[in-house]
């Protein structure tokens, strides 16, 4: 006799997914060590102990973005949230904005910006290009903006856009510098104050290994002084005899600059509540990426993206976007003419060997793919399992790639390394 109602849970089973090798432009399989961290026991938010570890985030990502800047914080969100904090809190309405858009996510950072109240200007190369630095400055010379927003390695083209000397320009002209770092920091050169860069913001899940869900950031005095001129604390937690800056409010709660600032300062004024098991992955992805050396790391996403690069070439794929300036994180790859209908080669990579590769968006979709090496997943095994299973998954597709060539070319990279 089993007279037991019905339960939702006889029909939907715990989540437990097959295993993957997430070979796109992100997320990407986080670091073992990061997936232990997430599953310490929660901690009040006022807990010393848990504020020992916010301060030791702060520490920790001032050396990964190598900067000295105090407020290098976290905001609660995937990296898109990083974007809108910085940029909300920093465009005032009516400001002029310039966005050099070369990809998506340029896009992205023209919308986020307009709906902050800015006066945005866009210029454009194609997808696969990026701006030269005379094309900057004209441009900085001709709208005279008060911010600059640009992305610095987009992955939607797999490019990524010197910054060096834009900072200095910026200076020159007095606009802030504002860049999202996302899919670069961790397996690119980045440097933060030697770029001369205002405010940046990044993500857990691209270079850095971790899950999607939190951002860090960094802001320097010069965007401090401006956002403070914005600072109203909310009612509730306002301390006695606050009074409110007078510049024009951030329109958003959540992702008001000045507010996280005290939450992330020794007032630890409340005012969401900090992600723990985020903030967890946060500490350990930087330990990770520290503790092997930002710049041996750097090193491992080169090799590991030539050997990629040379393996494709030697299959017969052509390569996507100017050589000169591609990401050591991401490779975008022609979707050869033999082959009609790329999604199912990306389907049957899944499927058969569990490896995710990535699709295209906006004038490359339908036209490249895109592979991720970064993190955790930037290694010899994967892009060895990569190749091979890709040149039998082209095969059975009816493009011929040469037997082992990839592999070979591959192997010669590592062997010379
Ligand atoms: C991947 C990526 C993002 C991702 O934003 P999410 O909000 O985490 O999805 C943002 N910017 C760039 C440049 C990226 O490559």
């Amino acid at each position: 006799m089993n007279d037991r109602p019905n339960k939702i849970t006889d029909q939907i089973g715990h989540t437990d997914p097959e295993p993957r090798l997430l070979m796109g432009p992100g997320p990407v399989d986080v670091y073992p060590q990061v997936l232990r961290a997430m599953s310490q026991p929660m901690l009040g938010q006022f807990d010393p102990q848990f504020t020992g570890y916010m301060n030791e985030i702060m520490t920790l990502y001032r050396e990964i973005f190598r900067t000295k800047n105090q407020w290098t914080l976290l905001v609660n969100g995937t990296a898109r949230s990083g974007i809108e904090a910085c940029l909300t809190s920093i465009i005032q309405p009516g400001d002029k904005v310039l966005v050099p858009r070369f990809g998506r996510f340029g896009h992205l950072m023209v919308e986020i910006a307009r709906r902050s109240g800015g006066e945005v200007t866009a210029i454009d190369v194609p997808w696969g290009e990026v701006f030269d630095a005379n094309r900057l400055e004209e441009a900085l010379r001709e709208h005279k903006p008060d911010v600059v927003a640009v992305v610095h390695g987009d992955t939607s083209t797999t490019m990524a856009q010197p910054l060096a000397e834009l900072g200095a320009l910026c200076r020159q002209t007095g606009a802030l510098l504002y860049v999202d770092a996302t899919a670069t920091v961790g397996g690119n050169a980045f440097d933060l104050d030697g770029w001369q860069i205002d405010a940046v913001s990044s993500g857990l899940q691209k270079c850095l290994s971790g899950p999607p869900g939190t951002s860090p950031i960094s802001i320097n005095e010069r965007v401090e002084e401006r956002v403070l001129t914005r600072k109203h604390v909310e009612g509730g937690i306002r301390p006695e005899g606050f009074v409110d800056a007078t510049g024009p409010i951030i329109q958003s709660n959540y992702f008001d600059l000045p507010m996280l600032m005290d939450y992330w300062s020794p007032k630890r004024l409340n005012h969401h509540t900090e992600s723990t098991s985020m903030l967890y992955a946060a500490h350990e992805c930087a330990r990770v990426v520290l503790a092997e050396g930002i710049d041996q790391g750097i090193a491992r996403h080169a090799l590991s993206s030539r050997a990629l690069r040379a393996g494709l070439e030697a299959m017969g794929l052509e390569l996507f976007g100017d050589v000169q300036h591609r990401m050591h994180s991401v490779t975008g790859v022609y979707i050869p003419s033999q082959i009609s209908d790329g999604e199912k080669v990306r389907s049957e990579m899944l499927e058969d060997f569990g490896i995710e590769i990535g699709t295209s968006f906006g004038p490359l979709h339908g036209k490249i793919w895109r592979l991720g090496t970064m993190g955790y997943v930037c290694r010899k095994a994967n892009i060895l399992r990569c190749l091979i299973s890709l040149e039998a998954v082209l095969r059975r597709n009816g493009f011929a790639a040469p037997v082992n060539a990839g592999l070979d070319a591959a192997y010669e990279i590592y062997n010379d390394a």
